[in-house]
């Protein structure tokens, strides 16, 4: 069976060596020093420092409004995994979609101004597929409008743009380190914010709003990382090199064979963004194109994934289901293929076969 995504673990003899540390000192949680290891060799690995490490990739999208003090209106993507709305919904603030550009699948500046109100606070885009969003322009619009900047970066691992690291764009950056995410902790995720202020008070709402045991700067949730987190996340990175480089040969064997049909296409990378092969999404000419293909590769045991499917203005749970044409029209018609290290090159032509002769 292959799916369209399968998790690299380390051998798990590796994996427990660094977890007999925690053992060791009877210390599995509270920021230990596995998790303090792990958040040294990142900083070193993507080249950005203004981070901690947080339990999940959700909670830090959601105490990045809290601590904004965002209470109205989030300008947003329809073209996300469903984090991205749901944790303004959950603030309590109203999502306000924005249609997306039809080739980089991302946030479209040129539409935001005529969706901001004397409600707006902010603007939550995801760099989609670890494409980053148009952020110049968004920085404009944010400074024009006193807008507040998050960008939900969770397939952003190692993704650069303009030679710095993404997650260095925005007033807050988030990203997720789940388990199908590119480097993964099982479940984790981390905040970036470069203002020290800023990034002193998201901290400490992470820990229940502690300072020191005995007092509170105000109020909290809890969105630490263990110290199982921290040990899979030390035994992970040591093989991301090797990791993106395999997924970069597949996506080229991939793309190598696929580009010259007329019923499918590649999403645009931004110009000067470097890629970290996290996802391959193709986008077929017609759905009925794209629920063809489905079927004859899951008779192959295959199973791509339709993200993002549906667009997220269509979630059950929105007031104002305002259509989003763009969005819709690639959601219909977007596939995830599988891609993963372990995925050989020989799968990849058998799956392009396949997909050629649905045609
Ligand atoms: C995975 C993902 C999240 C959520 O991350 P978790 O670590 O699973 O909480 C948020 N946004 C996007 C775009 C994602 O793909």
């Amino acid at each position: 069976m292959i799916n369209v995504t399968k998790t690299f673990l380390p051998p798990i003899d590796e994996y427990q060596k660094i977890l007999q540390r925690a053992w060791d000192k009877k210390w599995v949680t509270n920021r230990g020093e596995l998790l303090l290891e792990l958040e040294e060799k990142l900083a070193t690995y993507l080249n950005t420092s203004n981070f901690f490490i947080t339990t999940n990739g959700t909670l830090p999208l959601q105490i990045a409004l809290k601590v904004l003090g965002i209470k109205g209106e989030v300008i947003t993507t329809p073209f996300s995994y469903v984090a991205t709305t749901s944790s303004i919904v959950w603030e309590g603030c109203t999502p306000v979609f924005v249609d997306i550009e039809e080739d980089t699948l991302t946030i479209d500046p040129s539409k935001i101004e005529a969706a901001i109100t004397d409600k707006t606070e902010a603007i939550l885009a995801t760099h989609v597929f670890g494409n980053p969003c148009d952020v110049e322009t968004i920085d404009k619009i944010a400074k024009k409008y006193h807008l507040k900047v998050i960008y939900d970066a969770a397939h952003c691992f190692a993704v650069t743009y303009k030679d710095k690291s993404i997650f260095e764009y925005g007033d807050v950056s988030t990203t997720s380190f789940h388990s199908t995410k590119l480097f993964h902790t099982g479940e984790g995720g981390a905040i970036f914010a470069n203002d020290k202020t800023l990034f002193d008070t998201l901290y400490y709402h992470h820990n229940f709003g502690h300072n020191g045991p005995l007092e509170y700067h105000g109020l909290g949730i809890n969105a630490k990382a263990s110290e199982m987190q921290a040990a899979m996340g030390l035994s992970v990175l040591p093989y991301m090199d090797t990791i993106i480089n395999k997924r970069k040969a597949l996506s080229e064997c991939y793309k190598e064979q696929l580009q010259n049909t007329d019923f499918l296409t590649f999403m645009k990378i931004r110009d000067g963004a470097s890629m970290n092969y996290s996802y391959l999404p193709v986008l077929f000419k017609t759905e009925e194109l794209l629920l063809a293909t489905l079927e004859s590769l899951e008779k192959k045991e295959v199973f791509p994934r339709r993200y993002f499917y549906p667009s997220l203005n269509k979630l059950p749970y929105l007031e104002h289901k305002k259509p989003m044409p763009i969005s819709e029209k690639i959601s219909g018609r977007i596939l995830c293929l599988p891609l993963y290290s372990e995925l050989s090159m020989e799968e990849v032509t058998m799956i392009c076969d396949t997909i050629k002769q649905v045609e």
